[in-house]
């Protein structure tokens, strides 16, 4: 790595970290987990073209990059402490458009390209990475994470980060405690990000306002941290939405070798969609919509109304959504109590 690289550390990722026996600077960061606690250890990695586009508002970018590893600590019940971010940066001739910077011609090879030589004529968009990290440290210090080491190389534009979190041994949400008779619960409202998406894919039209709400979703999702915390000892399982509610609570079902039953008119649809839209959309949105983060999470009958106080207590709604019960698969109930057709699943990334 050259020198300007450290200077790149330096300048953009390296907070004070009193968390941490060690943070950036050494060949690794030394941590110690408190008394009782296990780690619960993520990674999350956004990909240009795949998970952002090329031309993403790199603050939001920033935001986005840290949240959806938050939601995994949310997930597990976890309270996050400490993250490590690997980041490939594309090379930017002078001072070019954002679309340029981000699609870089590559650097000249072979005679009298020599690296110093390279360094000169290519550098990194230090405007951008001051944006991406102003986000990604906005949203660090609201949860108390610590960023504590990484990687920086050069490449098409690649942002992983792994997160460390603490969770008494006992009280982690696994996937697989689910219990038949558990009721099945949702936090905040679903498919707003896959709404802003389809907007954006040109595939439906949104008025001003109702794309600027399902936006603040999609670039900046809001991490249910706090939640996650909150069901320890309450919750049997939980998982976040990334890949759509039926993708998610599926994913819970099998490990929990078990099945649901929704009732698709309970679902806490996005503000947007209510009375808007066509139903297939709607159930594709809602069902299937990805990118959402919010939580998916089973807990008994006995607990109902401890949740209804929790999410006064955290100024979140929470919806009950079905039940869990012995029989496998998932069937969604329409009002009339007849099975909602499904056809799009989730999104999957090989699918
Ligand atoms: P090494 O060569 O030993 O892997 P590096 O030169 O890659 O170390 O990194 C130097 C220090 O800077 C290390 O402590 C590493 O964890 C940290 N670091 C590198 N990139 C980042 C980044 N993007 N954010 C935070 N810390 C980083
Ligand atoms: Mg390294």
């Amino acid at each position: 790595m050259s020198t300007s690289e450290f200077d790149l550390i330096r300048r953009f990722f390296t907070h004070a970290t009193p968390g941490a026996l060690l943070g950036v600077g050494d060949d690794a960061a030394l941590l110690q987990v408190s008394e009782g606690n296990v780690l619960a250890v993520s990674s999350d990695m956004l990909v240009s073209g795949t998970h952002f586009l090329p031309d993403a508002d790199p603050f939001l970018l920033g935001h986005k990059t840290l949240a959806v590893n938050l939601s995994d600590m949310a997930a597990m019940g976890a309270a996050p402490r400490w993250a490590t971010l690997a980041i490939a940066l594309p090379f930017v001739q002078g001072k070019e458009t954002s679309h340029e910077r981000l699609h870089p011609n590559p650097p000249p090879e072979g005679e009298g390209a020599n690296e110093s030589l390279r360094e000169l004529m290519f550098t990194v968009d230090e405007e951008w990475l001051a944006q991406f990290s102003a986000g990604f440290f906005a949203l660090a210090q609201q949860h108390g994470v610590e960023l504590i080491g990484g990687d920086t190389t050069r490449g098409p534009l690649n942002l992983c980060v792994t997160i460390f979190g603490e969770v008494p041994a006992r009280q982690a949400l696994r996937r697989s405690g689910a219990q038949a008779g558990d009721e099945i619960w949702v936090s905040g409202h679903l498919g707003d990000a896959a709404l802003a998406l389809a907007h954006l894919q040109g595939r439906i039209k949104l008025s001003d306002t109702e794309f600027a709400a399902c936006a603040t979703v999609l670039h900046q999702p809001q991490p249910r941290v706090a939640l996650g915390q909150a069901l320890r000892g309450i919750a049997n399982s939980a998982i976040d939405i990334s890949d759509g509610l039926l993708a998610d609570l599926g994913h819970i079902l099998d490990a929990s070798q078990l099945g649901a039953q929704l009732y698709f008119p309970a679902l806490p649809a996005s503000p947007v969609l209510r009375g808007h839209y066509s139903l297939p959309l709607a159930r594709q949105c809602i069902l299937s919509g990805g990118d959402d983060y919010e939580l998916c999470f089973t807990a008994p009958v006995a607990c109902h109304a401890e949740l209804t106080d929790l999410a006064a207590r955290l100024g979140l709604p929470l919806t009950r959504i079905g039940e869990i019960v012995a029989k496998r698969g998932c069937i969604v109930h329409d009002a009339a109590g007849n099975p909602v057709n499904i056809e799009v699943r989730g999104y999957a990334h090989f699918g």
